[in-house]
């Protein structure tokens, strides 16, 4: 298996509602949006919260905690530039603040199941970075 930071693979398309997200990443930080409104966080970034619909959010930084709601190991990428990586594992994470999100897990000792504790790791694969998973404690 390759080292991510090695990968060339598409990096990813920021938009007005997501380049905070990526720029937080790249400086080691996760942040989520947060509604001022009903006070709930929510992911993926948008224009509007999807559970008030109002346009009342701002960034948050976020614990970066979560466990694992289901994984699966990728043999066969979407995209040929992640087959130098592959097999690997992504997750659907829910994260301590409520949201889901699928991730990349890096490797470890652990192979999770489902309710493992996760930590998200900024990381760097080839030019950019994101948000990886790191299993913290398998369940
Ligand atoms: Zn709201």
């Amino acid at each position: 298996m390759s080292k991510l930071a090695d990968l060339t693979v598409p990096a990813p398309t920021p938009t007005g509602e997501t380049q905070h997200f990526w720029d937080a990443l790249a400086d080691g930080r996760f942040e989520l949006p947060y509604c001022t409104r009903c006070e709930t966080w929510f992911f993926y970034p948008r224009a509007m919260c999807p559970t008030c619909w109002r346009e009342e959010w701002r960034w948050r930084p976020a614990s970066g905690r979560g466990t694992v709601a289901g994984w699966s190991r990728v043999h066969r990428p979407g995209h040929p530039a992640w087959a130098a990586a592959a097999p690997y594992l992504l997750a659907v994470v829910v994260l301590d603040e409520g949201p889901r999100m699928l991730a990349h897990v890096l490797e470890g000792p652990a192979v999770p199941a489902v309710g493992s504790a996760v930590r998200v790791r900024p990381t760097a694969v080839g030019g950019h970075v994101i948000a990886a998973v790191a299993v913290e404690e398998a369940s």
